[in-house]
């Protein structure tokens, strides 16, 4: 615990809840800790990722160990990895049980950008990604669509479960990235009826932020369950 700490203080790493995964140090740790797979160090490798960044070291274990959290962290630190990372080494490999994580982001060139990412650390193995596009909610046997992980804005997501073209009721991940624009945007009730829509009782939400207002956090306290709050930096630097 006390190395916890100076390993926090170090990183500048501020968090507040209950039982907290200690960070992370390094991708060696990820493998010997957590059983990363090979196919994600090499990628990584290949991305030129040597060291994890601060929200990396504390977001990645925490959602590891199924703990909901909020998280804020300076644009360009690399919140992308920090939740991408769990949801791969988690999710293991592609099923047929449906879609088992979404990822919802503000805008459609950042949940395209988003999904690029995903596909270059998903290299290697057999994951169905899919980036919620126009043609694709129209494409007739979009109900029947294998995905594994889908990445969307709030909109489209809810426009879909409103037509019943989606269900979402498998979902073990749910991630709601750039939180304040979400709400900066007017965004909170597409949110609010995604998160509704997600009903697997153990699903594990997260939410990623370059600042922490208290609307924000507001919402974070209400739609998630005993959620570690991390900070790195300042609150709203
Ligand atoms: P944020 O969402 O916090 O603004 P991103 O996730 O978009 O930041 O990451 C910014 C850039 O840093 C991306 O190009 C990403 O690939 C890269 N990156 C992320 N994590 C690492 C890491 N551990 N080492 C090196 N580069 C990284
Ligand atoms: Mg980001």
């Amino acid at each position: 615990l006390e190395r916890d700490a100076l390993s926090r203080k170090k990183h500048n790493i501020h968090v507040s809840g209950s039982n907290i995964p200690s960070p992370l140090e390094s991708f060696v740790e990820l493998k010997s800790r957590y059983k990363c797979k090979s196919y994600l160090l090499r990628n990584l490798a290949e991305l030129g990722f040597r060291e994890l960044t601060p929200i990396q070291m504390q977001a990645i274990p925490i959602l590891l160990s199924g703990r909901e959290c909020f998280a804020c962290a300076p644009t360009g630190s690399g919140k992308t990895f920090a939740f991408l990372c769990p949801i791969l080494m988690r999710l293991k490999h592609a099923s047929k049980d449906g879609i088992r994580a979404v990822i919802l982001c503000p805008t459609r060139e950042l949940a395209a950008q988003t999904a690029r990412e995903c596909k270059k650390l998903a290299k290697r193995n057999k994951f169905y990604i899919k980036l919620m596009t126009k043609q694709l909610v129209k494409s007739a046997d979009f109900s029947k669509l294998q995905c594994d992980i889908l990445i969307s804005t709030p909109y489209r997501v809810r426009a879909a479960v409103r037509k019943k073209k989606l269900n979402l009721s498998r979902v073990e991940f749910l991630v709601l990235d750039e939180s304040d624009k979400l709400f900066e945007l007017g965004l909170v009730k597409q949110v609010d009826s995604v998160v509704k829509a997600c009903s697997n009782p153990s699903i594990v939400r997260s939410l990623f932020s370059a600042t922490l207002p208290d609307t924000v956090e507001e919402l974070a306290r209400t739609i998630m369950h005993d959620a570690i709050r991390v900070i790195i930096g300042r609150k709203n630097s």
